[in-house]
């Protein structure tokens, strides 16, 4: 299946919210007021739909992969959407792979881990930039590293700056990874957002360690944030330059509806790539660039669409 940019196109990180995913932020005394006032003035979500009792999400979001011939969506999958996703998954086959939002601190997390891969999950999700007074470096994070390893998990990163209100930021730099990463050779690590404002920490890794990956999603607007001017091409170009087209992964943050899936961010990161492409001396070709759209998720998974 090709996209409508003409290649053919896995999203390596969006997520996947239930009805109750958003109901127990509510209960969290996030209002939808003061969420949608942050995702306002730092996204391009200008409104924000609940799914109510009636919303087939599982089809909308199939709907979506179908208009823009994007053949599957990895998702980052909390517990309270858990048992939902599972039933997508199987409702729709090869259009779903799923990463299960793990926290270190829960006694059970690597049970957790355990659980999600005979789930048939492909892969699990930390939010360090979330945490307080955990790092992934610290012992609590070990077991779970060492139930990815058992169980051939892809370990997804958030470090970096968040929209998430509760961020710590003490715990978000993706340097943190180094020491999880020398001693858990065999665990593939994925910096997701090219570290959302530690990039340059992101770009580093990539001499450091063989098994940190970074993924693009989103719009990446970090780079606003950030102490001289940046925009995708340049991005692409230092994430090419320091890891080659086997070290970035495709993704577009997809969450919410109406936005849906993210069309505008495939077409501007594949404008970026397709253009470097055409360069005098370049560093991504075709072949690459199948590598970033569709080709590292699946080699770093085992997912057949
Ligand atoms: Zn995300």
């Amino acid at each position: 299946m090709d996209s409508n940019v003409g290649i053919p196109v896995v999203d390596a990180h969006s997520h996947y919210f239930s009805t109750n995913t958003l109901r127990s932020w509510l209960q969290r005394g996030r209002t939808m007021e003061s969420f949608t006032n942050r995702t306002k003035t730092r996204t391009d979500m200008t409104s924000i739909e609940l799914p109510d009792e009636g919303m087939d999400v599982a089809q909308r979001w199939v709907d979506e992969l179908d208009r823009h011939g994007v053949e599957a969506m990895g998702v980052m999958v909390g517990n309270d959407a858990y048992d939902e996703f599972l039933d997508a998954r199987d409702r729709f086959p090869g259009r779903f792979l799923g990463y299960h939002n793990i926290n270190p601190r829960d006694p059970d997390a690597a049970e957790r881990v355990d659980r999600a891969a005979g789930d048939g999950f492909y892969g699990i999700k930390l939010y360090p930039s979330s945490w307080r007074d955990l790092r992934v470096y610290d012992e609590p994070c070990y077991p779970v590293y060492e139930a990815a390893k058992e169980r051939g998990m892809l370990v997804f990163l958030h470090f970096g700056i968040t929209i998430g209100g509760q961020a710590d930021l003490r715990s978000g730099n993706p340097i943190d990874i180094q020491i999880p990463a020398r001693d858990f050779p065999d665990v593939n690590f994925v910096i997701a957002h090219f570290g959302a404002g530690y990039f340059r920490e992101t770009l580093m890794m990539q001499y450091q360690a063989d098994n940190v990956y970074m993924d693009s999603s989103g719009s990446n607007s970090w780079m606003k944030y950030q102490s001289h001017p940046l925009d995708l091409k340049t991005i692409f170009r230092q994430a090419l330059t320091a890891g080659g087209p086997e070290k970035t992964l495709f993704g577009t943050d997809s969450t919410f509806f109406p936005r849906g899936w993210r069309i505008n961010v495939l077409e501007a990161q594949y404008r970026a790539l397709k253009e470097l492409s055409e360069e005098e001396d370049p560093l991504i070709d075709v072949e690459g660039i199948g590598k970033v759209f569709r080709g590292n998720i699946l080699r770093l998974t085992g997912f057949k669409p």
